[in-house]
């Protein structure tokens, strides 16, 4: 029996700059393995996996993939059989090297790896029809999870805890969370999405998709050159918040979110007095393949 337990996360005060207040959501401990906005997104697929008659879950992820890495551990958990299908055919060599990869192998993951080529047709109804072909009755979730289903899951990250706040901020990828944030949100909350990737252009039509509501932003400058690309400032950012908070933010999305935070309130583009809730979507999984791409580099590591 799959069961993902009704939970709120914890709000952690975190600082006050020129009197606005910023304060956290730890989504980011809602389970050791399943984390953040993961747990949300599948909490509802994975009920409708359970009630169909499925063989297997079959996803879709980079190598370094915060869902993966959770859908592998999901499958684990409730002992059911999850297909990961991978971009880059070259990866396939290097699973033992790959931290996230190595973990879902080690949960019972199988892998289809595929061309990144092949891997755009991820969506084409004649390449899903392939795939059921090769591996039978599938539930078929797409890249992030996102759809429906984790827009309902991502709707109670928010609750009555998270009333009080003006301002909501959270890390965008596919544009899955932030739609269900913006469906819970207040009237009187404006939620302000950073997309950790660059062109974004494409969000504000997914979002669309999912709410109908216009009481957000995309603060699109804040990628630093685009989906997994970091600097130093980034990690020297994440050390000294760290060191200042004793918050880790993972250097794919929640770092580039609360440095565009912090970056904007000095500007003063925020009220006076307001008060800010960040959204810890979690992804600390990603760390060590980060850190192994920055040792490589001669680079400074995440503590
Ligand atoms: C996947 C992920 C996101 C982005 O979520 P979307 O629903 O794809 O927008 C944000 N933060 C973290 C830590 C994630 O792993």
């Amino acid at each position: 029996m799959i069961s993902f337990p009704d939970i709120q996360s914890e709000v952690q005060f975190l600082f006050e700059l020129t009197e606005i207040k910023v304060s956290v959501l730890r989504e980011d401990l809602i389970h050791p393995l399943i984390s953040g906005n993961k747990f949300r997104k599948l909490k509802y697929n994975l009920k409708a996996f359970e009630e169909g008659n499925f063989d297997a879950l079959l996803t879709f992820g980079g190598a370094y993939s915060n869902h993966i890495f959770a859908t592998a551990a999901a499958g684990k958990e409730f002992g059911f059989k999850t297909i990961g299908v991978i971009r880059g055919e070259e990866i396939q060599y290097k699973i033992d090297e790959n931290p996230t990869l190595k973990f879902a192998k080690e949960c019972g993951m199988a892998f289809k790896f595929v061309s990144r080529e092949n891997y755009r047709q991820k969506t084409n109804p004649e390449f899903l029809e392939e795939l059921k072909k090769e591996f039978g009755q599938i539930y078929i979730l797409q890249e992030g999870g996102t759809n429906s289903l984790a827009i309902k899951g991502c709707e109670e990250i928010l609750g009555n805890h998270t009333k009080e706040f003006d301002c909501i901020c959270c890390a965008v990828g596919t544009g899955g969370t932030i739609s269900g944030i913006i469906n819970s949100s207040e009237d009187h909350q404006k939620v302000l999405g950073f997309p950790a990737l660059k062109d974004s252009e494409f969000l504000k039509d997914e979002i669309k998709k999912y709410s109908r509501r216009s009481n957000f932003e995309l603060i699109d400058e804040f990628h630093f050159g685009g989906f997994a690309k970091t600097n130093d400032e980034l990690i020297d950012f994440i050390n000294s918040f760290k060191r200042n908070f004793g918050l880790t933010l993972d250097p794919i999305y929640t770092a580039k979110m609360m440095y565009g935070i912090i970056e904007l309130i000095k500007r003063g583009n925020f009220e006076n007095e307001s008060s800010i809730l960040v959204i810890h979507t979690g992804g600390l999984q990603g760390i060590d393949a980060m850190n192994q791409r920055l040792k490589r580099k001669n680079k400074t590591e995440i503590e």
